[in-house]
């Protein structure tokens, strides 16, 4: 018998256009639960803890590729910094040159995201969109050639609101249009946005990767 978590992640898959990838969020979850979802294909997978991540990552399967989605505390890098596949949350300048400094001690280049503040909230992080098209748009890829900046990833507000988390998304979208259109950097493709609650929004307005936790291990405690 199929188990719950592989039943849900088949539902998932089912709605998803080919060219959106998805994170399975396991933060909180137990190594058993992650497993249940590598036996049905899945290999991708989020946390937002640096030290948790890397715990798990040392009990499972070497194949998984580790998706850093959570704030990023600097002292932190060095432990993800040998293994990590992607990380989300770059969310200050500072961060990128950190990350670089720990790829280059690994001899690795690292994919990022660069996070971008759109939603109301205060409490999350990221960068305005000016400051991220300064980052951008002044050679990132020689300044800090260990580092490879994939993307963009933004949190929508927290709200039942749908009109709003739309634009929210939407002004996401635009930039990240914009970046490619007018910035000449190489292998910007990857839009990371929506989670359990409000992917269908950010697949609508244009995300091609999710980071969905609930909806595949069920609520968190
Ligand atoms: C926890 C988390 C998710 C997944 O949230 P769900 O609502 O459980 O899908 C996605 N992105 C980030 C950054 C998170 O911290």
């Amino acid at each position: 018998m199929k188990s719950l978590i592989a039943e849900s992640l088949d539902h998932l898959k089912h709605k998803l256009p080919d060219n959106v990838k998805l994170v399975a969020v396991s933060k909180t979850k137990p190594i058993e639960d992650i497993m249940e979802a590598y036996k049905a294909g899945q290999r991708d997978f989020g946390e937002n803890r640096i030290q948790e991540m890397t715990e798990k990552y040392g009990q499972l399967p070497e194949d998984i590729r580790w998706h850093m989605i959570g704030h990023v505390q600097g002292n932190k890098i060095k432990y993800m910094a040998p293994f990590v596949h992607l990380v989300h949350g770059m969310d200050k300048p500072k961060r990128v040159k950190e990350l670089n400094k720990e790829a280059q001690k690994n001899g690795r280049i690292i994919d990022c995201l660069i996070q971008i503040h759109i939603a109301r909230e205060e409490s999350k992080f990221g960068f305005d969109y000016d400051e991220a098209w300064q980052l951008l748009s002044d050679s990132p890829g020689e300044k800090f050639p260990h580092v490879r900046i994939r993307g963009l990833m933004g949190m929508a507000t927290l709200t039942d609101n749908e009109p709003q988390i739309r634009n929210e998304f939407r002004g996401l979208k635009q930039f990240f249009d914009k970046v490619n259109n007018e910035l000449n950097l190489p292998d910007f493709d990857i839009l990371s946005m929506g989670m359990s609650g409000d992917f269908q929004l950010a697949l609508d307005e244009g995300s091609n990767m999710i980071r969905i936790g609930s909806a595949i291990f069920g609520r968190r405690s």
